[in-house]
């Protein structure tokens, strides 16, 4: 199967849960998660009508996506998500790149991307990442702290809060995570949820994702994390 066929696929397996749970499939936003993907695989998704990307580290993303972009035919624009978690001496290269960050999970980060946002004059929607089964190796603000760092990020440094984001544990059904989110939003009047991988996205539609975030669907199986982080041969 192409990248283009699985596209296909995907989408119409989205628009068909849709339908199934009374939504409108036009409130559910795929993201292309092309991280470890080199460039060509980008283009190929670009040339079957994928606009919404999601990269999981900034210099990665760096790599790839401006020249990807530049050599976007003039009737067609990208969007760019990050997902991974967010280091504060990134978040100058992150507002520069990216259109969505969708990791913003600490007080140090909020303030960085507060400042950053006003010096660059440029306003990246945000999502706020909740680890949801408060696992000790996972990003994200735990959820009894959610509705706190929600209010101060907007309230008092009045950040573009647009949704919450979060990443179930591996070992656990996702229902109840999904779930969860999905309450800590609705308290907030937040309309975006950004959660559902490859493995569980028609689920996430069933709990109100509105944005979907699929790597391996689409661009086959990742290299494991060793050879990932070995990167390029000397
Ligand atoms: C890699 C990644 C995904 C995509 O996972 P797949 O299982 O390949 O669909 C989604 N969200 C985040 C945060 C990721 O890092």
């Amino acid at each position: 199967m192409s990248i283009a066929d699985n596209l296909a696929e995907i989408r119409d397996q989205i628009r068909r849960t849709a339908l199934e749970w009374q939504r409108d499939p036009a409130d559910i936003r795929l993201i292309a998660v092309s991280k470890t993907n080199p460039a060509e695989a980008v283009a190929e998704a670009i040339a079957a009508g994928q606009a919404v990307f999601g990269e999981n580290r900034v210099q990665e993303a760096a790599g790839k996506f401006p020249a990807l972009r530049a050599s976007l035919p003039s009737d067609r624009s990208l969007q760019l998500h990050l997902i991974g978690p967010l280091q504060t001496n990134k978040v100058k290269d992150a507002i520069a790149l990216f259109d969505v960050i969708q990791s913003l999970d600490r007080e140090k980060l909020a303030v960085a991307l507060a400042g950053e946002m006003a010096r660059q004059s440029k306003r990246p929607d945000l999502f706020i990442q909740v680890n949801t089964g408060e696992e000790a190796q996972k990003a994200g603000i735990g959820p009894r702290d959610a509705d706190a760092f929600i209010r101060h990020c907007r309230d008092d440094l009045n950040l573009p809060i647009r949704g919450l984001m979060c990443i179930p544990p591996a070992d656990q059904h996702p229902a109840p995570h999904f779930a969860l989110l999905r309450e800590i939003a609705r308290r907030h009047q937040l309309t975006e949820l950004s959660m559902g991988m490859s493995s569980d996205y028609t689920l996430a539609i069933q709990f109100g994702a509105t944005y979907l975030r699929v790597g391996t669907a689409i661009f086959g199986a990742r290299p494991p994390l060793k050879e990932q982080a070995s990167g390029k041969p000397d």
